[in-house]
């Protein structure tokens, strides 16, 4: 039995992981599992040191298997992936000392909070003093302190997963991988996770890659999300970018709610949709869809007003003629379902909770200013 180690000069003060966060690049990135796509296909993305960046997309668009070639879990068909400019394309997991946290917590069951915490530290033959003061830190980053001789067992399910964090991030790794860690949890449990996750972030300061396919939740937690369709990288951006300036209709559509329009014609300051001819603020086309092809306009359910009989449509806006389907109760606003245009186009807008005058079956006149319409591509 080792004596217990009993230092003589206090050991010099190191926090977590305050290591400067690693540049992780992908190039080309594609895994081709010989079905009918590749699971991931052509994906070239650069995440900055101590970005929180989140791969989003829906089930099956190739978020998991991005993230285990990162993690070196899956071998590349085609591409290369470097950590600070280093290629470790060919280096086996280990060897890349990613932290990792998933959706089931994969605690050791039969292991304290405190020995689940120490196992990386463990396996890196880090000393038994050195140990314990990691231990203790990463459980105090955690909110988890006193926690210690508990098993997982008499463990809530949230604090399960914050066990496992400080599992991830106790041996300051490269970077931390996390594919869908809340899909588990209820939704205020989630929530305070999220705000927990993005705390530890600041005071880890490193590289974070977050899978989701929620897009609240990628919304509130990212420097910037790379939305994932089909393998591809659909687009890459803050949230605000993507809400507000979606190349194409699936990011418009997958993030957040919107009114489409598929136009039958434009020319260079107007549109065509049904008999509508509207008119067009060039700044607001996407460089995707004044590429060519079909195109859409599309208009955030808050940025369309209704004007009922009598109203005037303020000079300078877009305008059609439509019906009122349904009306949603919100709390703070109102939502209505609407049926646009000639051919009952569905379309939704946002009106204010205290006005009371619009009925279901009535006809409006649905507004929006031009400079908050946007043309995508289809
Ligand atoms: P996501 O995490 O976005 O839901 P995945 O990366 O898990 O998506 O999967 C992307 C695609 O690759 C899916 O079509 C999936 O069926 C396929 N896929 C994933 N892993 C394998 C595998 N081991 N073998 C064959 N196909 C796979
Ligand atoms: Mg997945």
């Amino acid at each position: 039995m080792p004596a217990t180690p009993s230092p003589t000069v206090a050991p010099a003060p190191e926090s977590v992981a305050p290591r400067a966060g690693t540049q992780i690049r992908l190039n080309g990135v594609t895994k081709d599992y010989g079905l009918a796509v590749p699971a991931v296909a052509d994906v070239s993305l650069t995440i900055e040191p101590g970005e929180f960046m989140t791969l989003l997309g829906p089930s099956g668009s190739g978020k998991t298997t991005t993230l285990n070639l990162i993690a070196g879990f899956e071998t590349l068909t085609a591409g290369t992936i470097s950590f600070n400019g280093a290629d470790v394309s060919a280096l086996p997991p280990h060897k890349r000392n990613l932290g990792m946290l998933f959706q089931n917590y994969a605690l050791f069951p039969h292991m304290t909070v405190a020995q689940n915490v120490a196992y990386p530290l463990r396996e890196r033959r880090v000393s038994r003093a050195k140990t314990a003061r990691k231990v203790a830190e990463v459980l105090e980053l955690v909110q988890l302190t006193g926690r210690d001789d508990n098993y997982p067992a008499q463990l809530s399910g949230g604090q399960q997963q914050r066990v496992a964090l400080a599992r991830a991030i106790v041996f300051g790794p490269t970077a931390l991988l996390l594919d869908e860690p809340l899909g588990a949890l209820d939704r205020n449990l989630r929530s305070s996770l999220q705000l927990e996750i993005q705390r530890i972030h600041r005071e880890v300061g490193s590289t974070f890659v977050f899978v989701t396919h929620d897009q609240e939740e990628a919304m509130n937690l990212s420097d910037r999300i790379a939305l994932f369709n089909d393998g591809r990288i659909e687009q890459v951006g803050t949230p605000e970018s993507l809400y507000e300036a979606p190349e194409t209709l699936f990011t418009a559509r997958f993030l957040g709610d919107s009114n489409v329009f598929q136009l039958s014609g434009s020319a260079d300051d107007t549109v065509v949709w049904e008999d509508n001819v509207w008119a067009l603020d060039s700044r607001t086309v996407s460089s995707r869809a004044s590429a060519g092809g079909q195109v859409a306009l599309v208009v955030r359910p808050e940025d369309v007003h209704i004007v009922t009989d009598g109203g005037a449509v303020p000079a300078g806006a877009n305008s059609v003629a439509a019906t009122i389907r349904d009306i949603g109760y919100m709390g703070s606003y109102r939502t209505a379902a609407l049926s646009l245009g000639r051919g009952g186009t569905v379309g939704r807008a946002r009106f204010d909770a205290m006005q009371t005058d619009l009925s279901v079956g009535q006809p409006i006149v649905a507004w929006w200013r031009i400079e908050k319409q946007r043309v995508v591509a289809v």
